[in-house]
């Protein structure tokens, strides 16, 4: 279940004081918004909703800041084909569908990937902290539109 969204902000901070992080006004601004979001926003987008809020935060302030946040692990950057990064608050461990046509991103769970036992190559090469799956297709809205 995700975390309520007090809990996740607590969890937030610690983790900060944990990365030796300064807790600003702003970070933690881009924080909740992001974590409000269902969407996986980029950069951009993230900035367009903040800006009403704080007229005075720029685009470079927030890249700079989820790149900060990614770096420390406190948010998922989601792999994705296109050339914007996209980003997540990590939450459950969960996996992507990508709409090749809206862009739209989906998250699904699939247990049997998440314990699925691993190739030999695998366990020779070392050690694997994070399986992230993503699925690229069309999604059902695109589909009807087709049609
Ligand atoms: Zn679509
Ligand atoms: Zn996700």
């Amino acid at each position: 279940m995700p975390a309520s969204p007090p809990e996740q902000q607590l969890a937030f901070q610690d983790a900060c004081r944990k990365a030796g992080l300064r807790l600003t006004p702003q970070r933690l601004e881009i924080f909740r918004e992001l974590a409000a979001a269902k969407d996986h926003p980029t950069a951009e987008i993230l900035h367009q909703r903040l800006s009403w809020k704080m007229p005075s935060l720029s685009l470079d302030t927030v890249y700079r800041t989820l790149g900060t946040f990614a770096s420390h692990g406190l948010i998922n950057k989601v792999e994705t084909v296109e050339s914007q990064a996209r980003f997540e608050v990590a939450q459950l461990l969960h996996h992507h569908l990508i709409c090749q046509q809206c862009k739209e991103i989906i998250d699904f769970q699939w247990q049997f990937i998440d314990q699925a036992p691993l190739p030999d190559e695998v366990h020779a090469w070392g050690r694997v902290e994070r399986r992230n799956l993503v699925a690229y297709g069309t999604c059902s809205k695109c589909l009807s539109e087709e049609k």
